[in-house]
């Protein structure tokens, strides 16, 4: 069950905002990538019974199921942000976690002529938790590229430090020194003010306000709301992440169903490179659970990050649950800025995800 009739491929929705992609290149209609032999309903989930092993469409269908995999991606909460909506898109606010955004950040920053440049993050997981910072050393480098002088570039996170992988984080403070950006931890954006074009960040117990010239901005994420209404939900997470074993990715309460993807509460980083790594085992584990065996595939929780640091270079940041780095290219060493891994990304990626990825290939 799929409604939409467009499949996207999203990370290159980072370069898209740094003026490197056609948008277009990241979207093909969803009747080409559908593998063959499969049912296509276009219709959306709105509701999910796993007591009785049905789900409710949109238009009214109930369908019951044997077995159940649930991967409806994440949904963008931008009301959570007052003005953060009614923003972006406009008057030097955008987003690249948007098809029709993205070309708007690369609008705005070829725009920008100095000023203040902030760069946001959510509080929670959010998809592709490294994206709201490679947009942010991309405008960086174009801005030095232009020899826009003056300019204050600014990321704003309610992390502590730049990544949660310290061999990564020491990497990236490097690139932050480099460029000279104010990277301002613990400031969590709470309101965006379009009429000021001032963005307001609580900071402990007090808050900060930024007047921007530029704002690249990235809204909270949860679970879509018919999962957190749902008993697959993990019980007291108001996220809603679907509760499943984080190594056979089955439910922790209903043998049947499995999730994979962004709304899965595995508590890997959430990307389609865990994607990748995640598919074979919900396959492999769910043919046994038909055959009436016991599921023992398991998943290590495996994520990459292609962190973009500027234009021409990237380092690719590796690792799994134990948080620790876990490289699969031989020979080079990648968790250093790159140029060949920034050609991985703009051409590499993108044809393995159409080619190989979407056709069962790992
Ligand atoms: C700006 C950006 C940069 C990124 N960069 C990277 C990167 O460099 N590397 C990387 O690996 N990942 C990256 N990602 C993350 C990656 O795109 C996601 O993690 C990945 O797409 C997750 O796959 P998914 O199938 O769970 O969700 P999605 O790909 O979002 O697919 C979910 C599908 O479910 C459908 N759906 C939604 N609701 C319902 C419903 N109610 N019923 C039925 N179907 C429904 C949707 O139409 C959609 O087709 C990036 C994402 C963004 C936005």
């Amino acid at each position: 069950m799929e409604p939409s009739a467009t499949h996207y491929y999203q990370p290159l929705w980072t370069l898209v905002g740094a003026g490197e992609v056609d948008v277009a290149k990241t979207a093909r209609r969803q009747s080409r990538v559908m593998p063959q032999g499969v049912h296509w309903i276009q219709d959306r989930v709105e509701h999910v019974e796993p007591a009785d092993r049905t789900l409710t469409t949109q238009t009214g269908v109930v369908i019951g199921y044997d077995y159940l995999v649930m991967c409806p991606g994440i949904q963008l909460d931008w009301d959570e942000i007052p003005g953060m909506q009614s923003a972006v898109g406009h008057d030097g606010v955008s987003s690249n976690y948007g098809y029709d955004l993205a070309p708007k950040t690369w609008q705005f920053l070829s725009e920008f002529r100095g000023g203040t440049a902030v760069f946001t993050q959510p509080a929670g997981p959010i998809k592709c938790g490294g994206a709201p910072q490679k947009i942010a050393y991309l405008a960086a480098d174009h801005i030095r590229r232009q020899g826009i002088t003056g300019a204050r570039v600014v990321f704003a996170t309610p992390a502590d430090s730049i990544f949660g992988v310290p061999e990564f984080a020491k990497a990236l403070e490097e690139v932050i020194a480099d460029y000279g950006i104010d990277v301002m931890y613990g400031h969590e954006l709470r309101e965006v003010r379009p009429e000021s074009r001032q963005a307001v960040f609580s900071s402990g117990e007090g808050s900060t306000t930024i007047e921007y010239d530029f704002m690249h901005v990235v809204p909270p994420m949860s679970a879509p709301d018919f999962l957190k209404k749902s008993a697959l939900a993990i019980p007291d997470d108001a996220k809603g992440w679907v509760s499943v074993d984080p190594g056979t990715l089955q439910s922790t309460d209903f043998p049947e169903v499995f999730a994979l993807g962004d709304a899965s509460g595995s508590p890997n980083g959430k990307t389609g490179a865990a994607v990748r790594k995640q598919a074979p085992v919900v396959v492999e584990n769910l043919l046994a659970v038909i055959a009436g065996l016991e599921p023992t595939a398991t998943y290590d929780g495996y994520t990459s990050c292609p962190l973009v640091t500027g234009y021409g270079k990237m380092l690719l940041a590796e690792f799994d649950y134990s948080m620790r780095p876990h490289p699969t290219i031989p020979l080079i060493d990648t968790t250093k800025p790159r140029t060949d891994m920034w050609f991985l990304k703009k051409y590499g990626l993108p044809f393995m995800y159409w080619n190989l990825m979407l056709r069962g290939f790992g």
